[in-house]
């Protein structure tokens, strides 16, 4: 039973993190969003969700690259909601490059969002759900935690870290009511993976029509992109009680590209 419950979903401004968090506000979930974005679109947003379905949404702009915002975005959930009930650890960036040329700020960054802020979020949000005993993490890492592609150093060993995190995490909670695990979806066609293509393009020396066609899709054996609400779909059903033994997993949703 969701309805009721909290959500702090990081990078919910845009693409899969928007579509988990009208999936778990569909079910009557109040949410704690995160993301950039213009604050007048932001706040339409907010608005929009609350007035939909009927919960509760805040919304706070921390930067996940930020320890000291990261603290206070989970502190105010807290104090709002008695506790994160369920965190979906979201927000990433993407930069694609060979590695002697990767600078050496993006790689940090890459790190920094799509990892280090997973650590954060969850140590202040494990004590509240202990106390409660029930929780939910959802780490929305990459196929990329389980493959590798050339000119994404960063990213890949960023991903590769949130599945022994999800696995650590899961280990440590297992007792509490507590599930932890990671979503690996393959290429959906989000700004992050729009903003990619150029640079893709550029590293492996081809048309950008070549990288939708011989590099994203061509890595699907469905040839289909997977869609937000597909992975949205997914998220729901890990919050859910059915899901309460499946811990310290890596949930495929790629078209069959890990299979390969
Ligand atoms: P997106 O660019 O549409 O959304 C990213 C969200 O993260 C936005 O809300 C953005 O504002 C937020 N964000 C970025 N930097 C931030 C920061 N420093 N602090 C706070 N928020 C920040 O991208 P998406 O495709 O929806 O990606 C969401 C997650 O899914 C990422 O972790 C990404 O690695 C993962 N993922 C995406 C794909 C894909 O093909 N799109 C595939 C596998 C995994």
């Amino acid at each position: 039973m969701l309805k009721g419950r909290s959500a702090v979903i990081t990078g919910s401004t845009s693409g899969i993190g928007l579509a988990v968090a009208e999936a778990l506000a569909a079910r009557g979930v109040n949410l704690m969003l995160n993301g950039f974005g213009e604050p007048g679109a932001v706040e339409s947003l907010r608005a929009g969700l609350a007035q939909k379905h009927g919960v509760r949404v805040e919304y706070h702009g921390a930067d996940m690259s930020r320890p000291d915002q990261i603290a206070d975005m989970m502190g105010k959930a807290i104090e709002i909601f008695g506790a994160a009930d369920i965190l979906v650890n979201n927000a990433g960036i993407q930069f694609v490059s060979p590695v002697e040329d990767f600078p050496p700020d993006k790689w940090e960054a890459i790190i920094d969002i799509n990892l280090v802020a997973l650590f954060h979020t969850i140590r202040h949000a494990v004590p509240g759900m202990k106390q409660r005993k029930w929780g939910r993490i959802i780490n929305i890492a990459s196929a990329h935690a389980l493959v590798a592609s050339p000119f994404k150093s960063a990213y890949v060993a960023a991903k590769h870290g949130v599945a022994g995190l999800t696995k650590t995490i899961a280990l440590e909670t297992a007792t509490f009511g507590i599930t932890c695990n990671a979503i690996c979806p393959g290429y959906v066609l989000t700004p992050l993976v729009q903003k990619q293509i150029p640079d893709t393009a550029k590293a492996r020396g081809i048309s950008e029509e070549q990288v939708v066609r011989d590099v994203l899709l061509a890595a699907q054996p469905t040839r289909q992109f997977v869609t937000v609400e597909q992975v949205a779909a997914l998220a729901l059903f890990l919050a859910g009680d059915d899901a309460a033994s499946i811990t310290g997993t890596l949930q495929a949703i790629d078209g069959g590209w890990t299979a390969q």
